[in-house]
């Protein structure tokens, strides 16, 4: 139950899965959050430093798809202008999303992590869906819904309860 809620690894951002890390924990391919994860709620484009970590990731041939929770137009736009493969309305915590990504990247489940910022969501989809975890210090909490906002407390909780 307790691994469930519990990340393989924490980073405070995208930026520090450099390629040379990802290749030392054996990782091929990463599912990505797009809220909080890649850019602030708010905003409808990732900042020129995650716009490079993704370049660089490219580059090195990691394979990538985004994996939300968002509505089907709004993440297919933002999608399409980074150039990448994705899966909307992933209705995370459940492993579904999880697996469609890795269906549409055609990568080795046990070489994939799912990267993302929320435990109850990110995590325990990866987990479910038998993926490496990777969870992610959230960009400005501050503006997600208050559906969201909710759960970090009892998050918080079950990170230092890990530690
Ligand atoms: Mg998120």
């Amino acid at each position: 139950m307790k691994r469930c809620f519990t990340a393989d690894l924490q980073v405070r951002s995208v930026q520090e899965l450099r390629p040379e890390r990802l290749e030392s924990l054996r990782l091929e391919a990463l599912l990505l959050d797009v809220d909080c994860t890649l850019k602030p709620y708010r905003d409808e484009e990732v900042g020129p430093e995650v716009a490079a970590w993704l370049d660089e990731l490219c580059a090195a041939g990691v394979r990538l798809c985004l994996v939300s929770n968002g509505r089907g137009p709004r993440i297919e736009r933002f999608a399409g202008r980074l150039g990448l493969p994705f899966v909307a309305k992933a209705c995370k915590p459940f492993p579904f999303g999880c697996r469609e990504g890795v269906k549409k990247l055609g990568s080795d489940p046990t070489r994939t992590a799912m990267v993302g910022d929320q435990l109850f969501a990110d995590i325990m989809a990866g987990r479910l869906a038998g993926l490496f975890t990777i969870l992610v210090t959230p960009l400005h909490p501050e503006q997600e819904p208050w559906y969201t906002r909710l759960k970090r407390p009892l998050e918080r909780c079950f990170v230092r309860w890990e530690c």
